[in-house]
């Protein structure tokens, strides 16, 4: 695979996972401001399950949190409360803080109904944490073989470390 196929990939990955970040976990399952068709809704879960984790109802709940405690005490990850430096450089670790909280999650999704793709929640998290599994799905997905999966593996990690520091405190705008 050429570094110009890589770089096409990973952007691709990553702009895939931006959409459905802003328009089904944000607009959609948080804010129930757009009602998307099932099988879109569907399909976006999957691509987030696939190249980033992401769990949906912990998302929901991180953001509503945020919303609910914007650039105050108990916002997930505001620079004003916790600086600069750490919301940009320890967003991730932040977020994964909220996100594993079964008290945010809890208050703050009560009105999360899981879809067909999301299997109990005992069985969901153990498929998330060896964070290989979902790149081993990722790269299944994208059909590649053995001599390229390396490559296509470093795609989708730099996509997913990308989309980690710029999705969770709405660096992408809210349109
Ligand atoms: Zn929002």
């Amino acid at each position: 695979m050429s570094l110009t196929w890589m770089a096409v990939i990973t952007f691709v990955i990553l702009h895939m996972s931006v959409f459905a970040t802003t328009i089904y976990l944000q607009r959609s399952i948080t804010h129930r401001g757009l009602q998307l068709h099932p099988i879109v809704a569907v399909l976006m879960h999957l691509e987030l399950l696939l190249f980033t984790g992401i769990i949906p109802r912990q998302w929901a709940a991180v953001h509503r949190k945020h919303h609910h405690h914007s650039d105050e005490a108990g916002d997930p990850h505001s620079p004003r409360v916790l600086g600069m430096w750490t919301v940009l450089f320890g967003n991730y670790f932040l977020y994964k803080k909220q996100a594993n909280n079964p008290a945010t999650v809890r208050k703050y999704t009560p009105d999360y109904r899981p879809d067909v793709i999301e299997p109990p929640t005992n069985v969901y998290p153990k498929l998330q944490h060896p964070c290989r599994t979902r790149h081993f799905h990722a790269d299944v997905w994208l059909g590649v073989g053995s001599n390229g999966m390396g490559r296509a593996d470093g795609c989708v990690r730099i996509a997913e470390l990308v989309h980690q520091q710029l999705v969770p405190h709405d660096r992408i705008p809210e349109f």
